[in-house]
């Protein structure tokens, strides 16, 4: 068993469409929705968790794809921007997962995109904008 984190971008068109639980259904995969949105474009957004064999989840994207659904690794789209970075720790308080942490012994504040559900609370708290998510 996998888990794949992945952001979908759904057309206007496809709105009312069950893609996503035909998806799973298909390939016979568990999920979590992590954020589920409409953007100013009137573009449904979705963050889902896929967990299943890892055949069945690239299986399952694809044949999103194919329908018209644009998906892409949750990592591509949630990005630290290590230079700007000044490890000051203040995303570290306000991150529900963990996934901003700081090491204890060498003050290094890390991002481990494993454990980001991509919810953007971290974007603006962060002093020099390092943190940013692009969806
Ligand atoms: S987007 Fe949310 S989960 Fe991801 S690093 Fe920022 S605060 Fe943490
Ligand atoms: S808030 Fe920004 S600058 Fe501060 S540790 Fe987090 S990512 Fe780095």
């Amino acid at each position: 068993m996998a888990e794949s984190r992945v952001v979908l971008h759904f057309p206007k068109d496809l709105l009312d469409q069950p893609v996503t639980s035909t998806a799973i259904r298909r390939y016979d995969l568990g999920f979590n929705i992590l954020r589920a949105d409409i953007t100013q474009d009137q573009e449904g957004l979705m963050v889902l968790g896929l967990v299943g064999e890892p055949a069945n989840i690239e299986g399952a994207i694809e044949w999103m794809r194919e329908q018209g659904v644009r998906v892409q690794p949750l990592e591509q789209d949630v990005v630290r921007d290590d230079e700007r970075c000044t490890d000051c720790g203040a995303c570290i308080v306000v991150c529900p997962t963990g996934a901003l942490a700081m090491d204890a012994a060498t003050r290094e504040v890390s991002f481990d995109a494993e454990q980001c559900v991509a919810c953007g609370i971290c974007v603006p708290v962060c002093p020099p904008r390092a943190m940013s998510i692009s969806f």
